[in-house]
């Protein structure tokens, strides 16, 4: 268990963290505060993809939301590439599937192979539209879709998104909530007054630690670098699955991206210094098995240190986390970014019954007891899947007959069991988001529902 101070974060080891336009105005504690008139139903801090998300859904409720975000542009470095159809489905409600489209593409699955090559396991993903009305596994670029998710927050009237700025402190009492945010382009310290604070504010959040949320550890903590490239000629033999490399010497994941993008995450030996590993030189070096720099350039690679950890409180009174700020898994799923777009779907809606006074405060209590089990089967799915392809070298087993002889038929069958928990639906035995009211057994798609999710938010 780790004290939330203390807490890890799935951030990058050998970059600066999320501070591209970051100032170090500090918060001088005689400065004079300015107060934003008026007050907002809603805050939101943080614009990753749970805050733009949940801001998309209060403004089409016409709810008012402030959102505040540290940085002055969306986060650039190598994060998801992965999100399935519930996302999809959350992204049809806000009505930004037109826009993301374009920059998807249809994933058909994942294969496991041995150190040899030897196909392991073929979790292959069904290419047609399944019962949420969506393909089952899409992949993407993280920074377009925040982008797009920006854009569709900022063209709500209710919605109002505030960059580069930090919020440092909150307050609550049985009328309001109190944040106190500084202004980074010109040092000004302001507050805001809102009936409900949600913090959508990462691995570090400051609404988490407000909560006073201690955080349980469940237990991965490793380095992966992760290495996006783009391709300057067709490579026939990386294919179109991605591919989960179960060497015991260093498992990796390939990812076959959108458009000429593609994405390596490799994992760095206890002995390997982050910094030099994410060099150009050593770079080439991992990934001469599958490409040269005749094929491709380097976008960008970043040392990674994945963590799984889970906050244990998600609510005090009129403040709530969700998105990283609750939760972080390994990569491994592909399901971090998607536990927080589901955390939104759940909250969302909830919030705005509420602020109508269609439902009392205490609905709000049951966004943490949907989520967390949710979440945490997730997690720790993610772990055990992360960890089979490394079990052999963290166990210190030697020598390629023993590790086949203790792991090859047992990591076939476990990691069988593993994918197979996913297709049978884990989010229906763990309680998920509020999506699975309709089911849509003849692939059909919710347009009715989802796309006219406003109207019905209006009436209620
Ligand atoms: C290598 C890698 C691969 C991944 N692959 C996948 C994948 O395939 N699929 C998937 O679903 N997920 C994946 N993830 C996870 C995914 O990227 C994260 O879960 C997701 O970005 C979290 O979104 P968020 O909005 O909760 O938090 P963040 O994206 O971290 O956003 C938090 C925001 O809050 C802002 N902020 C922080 N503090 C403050 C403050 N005090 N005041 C104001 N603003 C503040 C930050 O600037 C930031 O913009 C991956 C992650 C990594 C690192």
């Amino acid at each position: 268990m780790n004290e939330p101070m203390n807490e890890p974060v799935n951030e990058p080891v050998n970059e600066p963290v999320n501070d591209n336009n970051r100032q170090t105005t500090p918060c001088l504690p005689g400065r004079k505060t300015e107060m934003d008139d008026p007050g907002y139903e809603v805050c939101i801090v943080g614009c990753g993809p749970a805050g733009a998300t949940l801001a998309n859904l209060l403004g089409l409720c016409g709810v008012s939301v402030l959102v505040l975000e540290r940085e002055g542009a969306a986060y650039p470095l190598p994060r998801a590439v992965h999100f399935d159809d519930e996302v999809m489905r959350v992204l049809q409600t806000i009505g930004l599937t037109d826009s993301i489209l374009p920059y998807t593409h249809v994933s058909p699955g994942m294969r496991f192979v041995d150190t040899g090559g030897r196909l392991l396991l073929d979790w292959s993903r069904p290419m047609e539209v399944g019962p949420q009305g969506w393909n089952a596994s899409y992949r993407f670029h993280q920074p377009d879709l925040e982008r797009i998710l920006r854009e569709g927050a900022e063209s709500r009237p209710s919605v109002q998104i505030r960059l580069r700025s930090e919020v440092f402190a909150i307050r609550q009492d049985a009328e309001t909530a109190q944040v106190e945010y500084e202004d980074l382009s010109s040092g000004t310290l302001r507050s805001c007054h809102a009936r409900y604070v949600v913090g959508c504010d990462g691995g570090r959040s400051v609404v988490r630690r407000v909560i006073g949320s201690p955080v349980e550890d469940l237990g991965f903590h490793e380095r992966w670098l992760v290495v996006d490239a783009l391709l300057k000629r067709p490579v026939p033999s990386l294919g179109e699955h991605s591919v989960q490399y179960c060497d015991p010497a260093r498992p990796a994941t390939y990812v076959r991206g959108v458009g000429e993008r593609r994405r390596w995450e490799i994992t760095l030996l206890p002995d390997e210094d982050a910094t030099a590993m994410a060099a150009p030189d050593s770079v080439w070096r991992l990934l001469e098995r599958w490409i040269t720099p005749e094929d491709a350039e380097l976008e960008r690679a970043v040392s990674y240190t994945f963590h799984s950890v889970i906050a244990e409180r998600w609510r005090s009174g009129r403040l709530l986390i969700a998105g990283d700020s609750a939760h972080q898994t390994p990569p491994f799923l592909g399901q971090g970014m998607c536990a927080g777009v589901r955390d939104v779907a759940n909250l969302g809606w909830k919030l705005a019954r509420v602020l109508r006074g269609q439902a009392d405060d205490a609905l709000l209590d049951t966004y943490e007891s949907e989520r967390l089990p949710h979440v945490r089967a997730y997690i720790e799915l993610a772990v055990r899947l992360g960890g089979l392809p490394g079990a052999e070298r963290r166990n210190h087993v030697g020598g390629r007959a023993e590790i086949d002889h203790r792991y090859g038929e047992p990591l076939v069958a476990e990691i069988a069991l593993l994918v197979g928990d996913i297709d049978r639906g884990i989010a229906g035995r763990a309680g998920g988001a509020d999506l699975d009211h309709d089911r849509f057994g003849n692939g059909r798609r919710s347009a009715d529902r989802d796309e006219n999710a406003g109207e019905n938010c209006a009436d209620q």
